[in-house]
């Protein structure tokens, strides 16, 4: 690797795949929140048809009350009607059968009443009920919306970082050697994994494999890319900092 500043390569490079591993991350995230988003619309959603059942229940209920009601009526009608034949009888025959249908009629009344009670006192629970359920939905649409205006934020953010980090991204590109980031590019593009990998406590970040002592020695000498024997990683050391810097100046001059 002629006229390579190899250890300043390799530190931009490992902040290059840095940068695109935060990037990943990062849309990664982005792509789940439209997920949790559905997730919360489903769960409401069960909260609204809960109410619609109810709500038919209560509908079903007083059509029943209705129609109950309307029988009485018709009996009703019936009843004046023998009453008014009642009048006009002419043998006993003839009154003991309609006083029987009249009676017949007022029994029936009885029984449909009592239904009509039951089915009253049943529209009184259920409209109880769905006043509480349309509470609950009530306060259930509220931390709807408060969650989706979390998640439209988190949205934005997570833009806004992504967008900030292709920045960073950009700014390091043209500082890597072409041919280095060729390879990089390729290996991102088609494992969607790096190609360095740090090197801390004599340990391959990548496959966490620790280095033999005779590969480390070759990495420290910053003369070509040394690669993890397992991962195939080029194996990033980064150089100790100079803890005296003015006499390595001196020396150079
Ligand atoms: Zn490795």
């Amino acid at each position: 690797m002629p006229n390579l500043d190899l250890p300043e390569q390799l530190r931009l490079l490992y902040e290059f795949q840095q940068i695109d591993m935060e990037i990943l991350a990062l849309h990664h995230k982005l792509k789940s929140v439209p997920l949790k988003i559905k997730k919360l619309e489903k769960g409401f959603q069960i909260h609204q048809q809960k109410l619609q059942a109810k709500q038919e229940e209560l509908g079903d209920a007083e059509k029943e009350q209705r129609s109950k009601t309307a029988q009485l009526d018709m009996h009703q009608e019936q009843r004046l009607k023998f009453q008014a034949q009642l009048r006009e009888v002419k043998t006993n025959r003839e009154y003991q059968a309609l006083d029987k249908e009249i009676s017949f009629l007022d029994a029936k009344d009885a029984e449909i009443e009592d239904e009509i009670l039951a089915v009253m006192l049943q529209i009184d629970q259920l409209t109880e009920e769905l006043d509480r359920q349309q509470e609950e939905l009530e306060a259930e649409q509220t931390k709807k919306n408060q969650q989706e205006a979390l998640y439209r934020q988190e949205t934005e953010n997570l833009q806004a970082q992504i967008v900030a980090w292709q920045e960073k991204r950009r700014g390091l590109f043209h500082r890597i050697d072409q041919g280095l980031m060729v390879q990089y590019l390729e290996g991102f593009k088609r494992k969607r994994t790096g190609i360095i990998s740090l090197v801390t406590s004599n340990i391959c970040n990548n496959c966490h494999l620790t280095i033999p002592p005779q590969t480390l020695k070759e990495a420290r000498k910053y003369e070509q890319f040394i690669r993890c024997g397992s991962c195939k990683h080029i194996l990033y050391i980064p150089p100790p900092v100079p803890d005296d810097v003015s006499s390595a100046d001196a020396t150079s001059d």
